[in-house]
């Protein structure tokens, strides 16, 4: 429009100004418009780039997360010390990791392809096995510790968990096995189960152990209609080797007892140490009486030799008790009681023997039981008396000694001979406390007699029995007596029987020397019942013998037993030995005792025992006439 008029300068200045206005608006108004769209569309694309771009990121973080993932865990798989082991669902190996192969010590490409019974030990049984496929094909994990075999063929234990592993569809297609070698700490517990079920001293099962196998040894004879034997065997005299060579040498006693008794009988008896130095024994299937005194009589005859202990040669012996299931008792209590009952019987019966349980023994114990609770109150009650017996010489009826021989005033049953009493005193402590009487009251009376009778120089014998021997030291108590009394050491004699004396030849050695040099006389009793060996006559200065009068008693009607009285008193003169015939009853003993140069005779043919005061008040020690 600018163009249909002329127009002058200032108009076209003003028209500039409109068109430029108009256009500047316009303008203006376009690119406000194209801005705003632009604006959009890069928001927009910046928007679908960022959505994009996230999203992008995102997946590709997963991906490198789950690829990491995957090598962590493969890794962790690699580097596990578990033991992982991947099979297909027949069992045979598609992956093993290193800890697998530390501890089968197989390398991986030696058991790929092969199926993992390689591994088997053969220490379980098939239905193990069969319940481990059955539980893992069913779908579930199997647990338990395998014993399996290394490589180099030890055994281990492995605390193992096998899994199914199931594909889409959920068919099995892989076995993880993943376990750990827990053969260390099964070793620990096995040590443990050892601590509390051994003895650590001799190894063998305690008394723990031995409850648990009688009592299944007793079900299962029950089932098998067989019977078991139990045995109870208490060592004799073990207190004497503690107490004289110490509790060391003790304790390697027990250990090498241990090993013989194992070695004595079959590999499925049961030998415990319960406790001490008593050991039991559980025979399984005996079928005879017959059978156990068989094998007793092994058991016995391991302690013949002596146990060698520090270069030293120790004999040592043992009493059996035995009670046989089902005849004897019901429950395992019983049998232990009935078995340490007839063991108990053993010792009473000498000792070095076994001795089968009886119903009387339970009553004869309590009688035993009962008999020395009335001894101890006997004793308390000053019941306890002295007689005396007189030794005189033979062929001249003059009196050479007296023996002090134990009586008991008893309330209801009137006097008691010592044979009546003496072996369930001698059981008991009992035992120290009256010999100790004993002895000091037999010094008092013998000094009392020497004033009587005018014979300072009369000696006095006192019993010293297996008891005392071994419960108190002797030596003290006779040096303690001798000062007490004041009576010369040359008046006593003690006298001893071989049995006591070998019960611990180390212990009487040293205690009877010391007597000897004090100037105590020693004379051996009842020669003739025991090992009668005349080699130890000499070794413990024996000064008297004593025949035993088991043997006078038959001299006038056993030529046996005459020939054997002849020798052994030729064979003491020989040795310098004084021989007294004890219990001489007739004359046709005496004579013959006389004819063969006996020296002493003592019994009643010559004078019972009797009282202090009466000897004194007799004019002739023997009552035969001469
Ligand atoms: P022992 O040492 O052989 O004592 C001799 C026993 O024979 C005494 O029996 C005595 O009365 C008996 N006797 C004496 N002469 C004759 C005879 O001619 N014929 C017969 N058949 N017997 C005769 P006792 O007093 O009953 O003593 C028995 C055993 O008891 C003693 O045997 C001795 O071993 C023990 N004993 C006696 N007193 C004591 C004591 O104070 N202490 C200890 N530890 N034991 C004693
Ligand atoms: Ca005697
Ligand atoms: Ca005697």
């Amino acid at each position: 429009p600018a163009a249909a008029e002329p127009v002058g300068p200032h108009h076209r200045e003003i028209m500039w100004k409109v068109v430029t206005l108009v256009d500047t608006q316009q303008l203006h108004a376009a690119r406000w418009q194209r801005a705003r769209l632009g604006l959009l569309i890069y928001g927009l694309s910046l928007g679908i780039w960022g959505v994009a771009s996230a999203y992008f990121a995102r997946s590709r973080i997963a991906g490198l997360q789950a690829r990491a993932r995957l090598r962590v865990l493969s890794s962790s798989v690699e580097q596990t010390t578990d033991i992982v082991c991947i099979t297909d669902r027949h069992g045979v190996i598609e992956y093993v990791n290193p800890g697998f192969q530390r501890a089968t010590g197989y390398a991986s490409e030696e058991v790929l392809g092969q199926r993992c019974s390689i591994l088997k030990s053969g220490q379980h049984d098939d239905a193990f096995y069969q319940n481990l496929w059955q539980t893992v094909l069913h779908g579930s994990p199997f647990d338990a510790v395998l014993v399996n075999r290394r490589k180099d063929g030890t055994l281990y234990y492995e605390q193992k968990t096998i899994a199914p592993l199931k594909n889409r569809h959920g068919t099995i297609t892989n076995l993880v096995s993943t376990g750990k070698d827990v053969t260390a700490h099964m070793q620990a517990q096995e040590q443990l189960y050892r601590l509390a079920f051994h003895d650590p001293l001799t190894g063998l099962p305690n008394r723990a152990m031995f409850h648990d196998h009688l009592k299944e040894a007793m079900q299962r004879a029950l089932r098998q209609h067989t019977r078991v034997a139990l045995l109870f065997l208490d060592l004799d005299h073990f207190k004497n080797i503690n107490d004289s060579l110490g509790h060391e040498a003790g304790d390697k006693l027990l250990v090498l007892v241990a090993q013989r008794l194992r070695k004595a009988v079959r590999e499925t008896d049961t030998v415990a140490h319960i406790g001490g130095d008593e050991f039991t024994i559980v025979l399984e299937a005996v079928h005879s009486v017959e059978e156990i005194n068989e094998i007793a009589r092994k058991l016995l005859d391991v302690f013949a030799k002596p146990f060698s202990i520090d270069s030293q040669e120790v004999f040592v012996s043992t009493s059996i008790g035995a009670a046989v299931f089902p005849q004897d008792g019901e429950d395992p209590q019983q049998l232990i009681k009935y078995a340490d009952t007839a063991m108990y019987h053993a010792k009473r019966s000498g000792r070095n023997r076994m001795e089968f349980y009886a119903a009387q023994m339970t009553a004869q114990i309590a009688t035993h039981l009962a008999m020395e609770t009335q001894l101890r109150h006997g004793y308390e009650r000053g019941e306890f008396v002295l007689h005396f017996q007189p030794l005189v010489a033979a062929g001249r009826g003059e009196l050479l000694g007296l023996e002090a021989l134990l009586r008991w005033q008893h309330p209801e049953r009137g006097l008691l001979a010592a044979d009546e009493f003496i072996e369930t005193l001698e059981a008991s402590n009992l035992i120290v406390p009256v010999s100790q009487w004993v002895l000091n009251n037999a010094c008092l009376a013998c000094l009392w007699l020497h004033e009587h009778l005018g014979l300072p120089d009369l000696p006095v014998s006192v019993n010293v029995s297996a008891g005392w021997f071994s419960h108190a030291d002797i030596a003290d108590t006779v040096v303690r007596c001798l000062q007490d009394t004041g009576i010369e050491p040359g008046c006593l004699i003690l006298e001893i029987t071989e049995t006591a004396l070998f019960q611990d030849v180390q212990r009487a050695a040293a205690a009877l020397h010391t007597l000897k040099r004090r100037g105590v006389r020693l004379a051996i009793d009842d020669f003739g019942t025991g090992y009668s060996s005349l080699s130890y006559l000499r070794q413990f200065e024996v000064d008297i013998l004593k025949i035993d009068r088991e043997f006078v008693h038959n001299i006038a009607n056993r030529s046996n037993d005459a020939a054997l009285v002849n020798a052994i008193i030729a064979m003491a003169h020989n040795l310098g030995i004084q021989v007294v015939a004890e219990g001489v009853e007739t004359t046709e003993q005496q004579q013959l005792l006389e004819a063969w140069d006996c020296d002493v005779l003592q019994g009643f043919y010559c004078a019972r025992p009797t009282t202090v005061e009466e000897i004194a008040a007799r004019r002739r020690p023997c009552n035969t006439v001469r």
